[in-house]
């Protein structure tokens, strides 16, 4: 790879997410007239030594076919602390937090599942990649094609770098920059 695409792809780090997804009997949050969404700091926890609750951000990810489900992260720092304690430990607290938040039916799902993706040797973690200070200045030719090779990740889009939107962005970018290539004019 060319020196600046190589620096910048190495300045670029993925961010430190567990991701948890939840199904319940039900969309008990609608019924109360409730999105489902929050966004916290974690709060005060019951577990010693770790410094706040697992909570960072939930949304409702009830699915196409309508099965009633909350999706959340224990981001960065907390995410770091509260991997280093039992699973059911985390989950008791995860469930108690939600609880906290939109009611007591939050502690009896159908299904809790999480996962720490900083383990998945080919993401190294979630949900995406983000620039460090001053890289995307320093290195603004990153872009450019490399011979015959063009970049189409979500690093290389001009909005919503690191997300699927960015994604399909650079895809449509590095498709055209090959038509135009192949075909100039
Ligand atoms: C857990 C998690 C949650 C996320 N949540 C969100 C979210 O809620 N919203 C959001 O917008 N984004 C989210 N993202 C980020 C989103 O998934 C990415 O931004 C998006 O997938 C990037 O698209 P991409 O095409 O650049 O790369 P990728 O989707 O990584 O595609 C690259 C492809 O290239 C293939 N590949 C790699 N090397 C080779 C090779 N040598 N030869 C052939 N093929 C190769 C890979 O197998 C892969 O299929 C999340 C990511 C993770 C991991």
């Amino acid at each position: 790879m060319p020196e600046i695409r190589r620096l910048f792809l190495n300045h670029m780090p993925m961010g430190h997410f567990t991701k948890f997804n939840i199904i319940y009997d039900k969309a008990y949050w609608l019924e109360e007239g409730l999105s489902g969404e929050l966004t916290s700091n974690g709060g005060k926890t019951f577990v010693p030594g770790i410094s706040a609750g697992p909570l960072g951000i939930v949304f409702d990810a009830t699915t196409d076919n309508g099965v009633p489900a909350l999706v959340g992260f224990i981001a960065a720092k907390n995410g770091v602390e509260w991997n280093e304690v039992d699973r059911e430990v985390r989950k008791r607290a995860v469930l108690e937090d939600l609880a906290k938040a939109f009611g007591p039916w939050a502690l009896n799902p159908v299904l809790y599942t999480e996962k720490n993706w900083s383990e998945e040797p080919y993401a190294g973690g979630c949900p995406v990649a983000y620039n460090v200070p001053g890289v995307a200045f320093s290195f603004k030719s990153f872009r450019e094609p490399h011979g015959r090779v063009f970049w189409a990740g979500t690093e290389s889009a001009t909005k919503w770098a690191g997300y699927i939107s960015g994604g399909i962005q650079a895809g449509e970018r590095a498709a055209a920059e090959v038509i135009h290539n192949l075909f100039p004019g």
